[in-house]
């Protein structure tokens, strides 16, 4: 970030697409600087008129799966269609060591080069709600920036993909074909969570198993969420990004859920409840820190910790103790 600039400066850099000030507006979003964070909400505050104007969708697969690959050729041909394509990170990883599964800059080069795509890496953070608050953000500065699709991309490692799913409008998830007994493998909350499932890498000799997976996907969906009137059904499709087999489908099946969620209202109303989780999200992650960060608190941590672990004391009546040295006993 420069020194000045200006919550205007800011503002009017993003409005104008200028990608240097863009990314200066992401890293001050992605701060965690007290004053930074005050800034950033400034400026989120002045450019929030101008946002909410994406496809937001979130694709997920486990490592290896094909999601640099697949976001690198279907980003391209959205730009080829006219649409410019930001794309964000969710990298569980990166707060819990340095390295990272999504991190890797070489990946979707010739996407990268693209004037009207705009790639960011995973903010790396202490906790996934901090990289989820600046995932929240920066989709809000892309917005802002023009960009009208923008894909979040995460691998499905822990809470990050329910993080994930509570800030698009779109889930994507990329399957493989022959990884184990099909439905096995696949969470529960996975089925539930997809509004589009796509067996990826469905090309050469792995098309059949890609079909009957397909197949399979299929009757799980329609077993686990039956098709009401006016709801959205997942559907399940393959794909391959080396063929560019699928990738139209994908789009249409996007664009034919965004229709529908904006007819029934249901956009707005996923939106809205996903903004009420975030302000309470945020509020329990204030809250968290403010009583581990309470002098009374401290004092307490390690004898309680200690007692809870060593079996002298109940988790209960040590978490009352805590609560009543920050002043919120009953
Ligand atoms: P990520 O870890 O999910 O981002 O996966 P990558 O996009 O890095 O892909 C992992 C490997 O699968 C790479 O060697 C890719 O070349 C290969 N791959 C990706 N997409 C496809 C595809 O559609 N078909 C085939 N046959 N290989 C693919």
């Amino acid at each position: 970030m420069h020194n000045n600039d200006t919550t205007e400066s800011l503002a009017a850099g993003i409005r104008s697409h200028d990608r240097a000030v863009i990314g200066r507006a992401l890293t001050l979003v992605e701060s965690n600087r007290r004053d930074h964070r005050r800034r950033a909400q400034e400026l989120l505050t002045a450019i929030l008129p101008s946002t909410g104007g994406s496809h937001r969708i979130g694709i997920t697969g486990v490592p290896g799966v094909g999601k640099s690959t697949f976001i690198e050729a279907f980003g391209l041909r959205l730009i080829n269609g006219g649409h410019r394509v930001a794309v964000l990170a969710v990298d569980p990883s990166s707060s819990l060591s340095k390295g990272s599964i999504l991190g890797d800059k070489t990946r979707m080069e010739e996407l990268s080069r693209s004037d009207d795509a705009f790639i960011r890496p995973s903010p790396s953070s202490g906790s996934l709600g901090g990289v989820a608050r600046k995932t929240r953000e920066s989709i809000l500065v892309c917005e802002a920036a023009g960009y009208d699709m923008v894909l979040v991309e995460t691998v499905g490692v822990g809470q990050s993909e329910t993080t994930v799913a509570d800030m698009v409008d779109f889930f994507l998830v990329l399957k493989l074909a022959g990884a184990g007994d099909e439905l096995q493998g696949i969470k529960r909350g996975i089925l539930e969570l997809a509004d589009l499932i796509a067996i990826n890498k469905a090309d050469g000799d792995n098309r059949p198993a890609a079909e009957r997976a397909r197949a399979e996907f299929e009757s799980a969906l329609h077993i686990l969420r039956p098709a009401t009137e006016d709801q959205w059904m997942p559907r399940v499709v393959t794909s391959s990004a080396v063929t560019g087999d699928g990738l139209d489908t994908i789009h249409e099946i996007i664009v034919d859920h965004h229709t529908l969620m904006k007819g029934n209202g249901q956009l707005d109303t996923t939106r809205r409840q996903q903004a009420l989780h975030w302000m309470w999200s945020l509020v329990d992650e204030g809250l968290m820190t403010s009583v581990r960060e309470h002098p009374g608190v401290i004092e307490l941590i390690n004898r309680l910790e200690g007692d809870v672990v060593g079996g002298r004391t109940t988790a209960t009546v040590a978490a009352e103790e805590i609560l009543g040295a920050f002043g919120a006993g009953e």
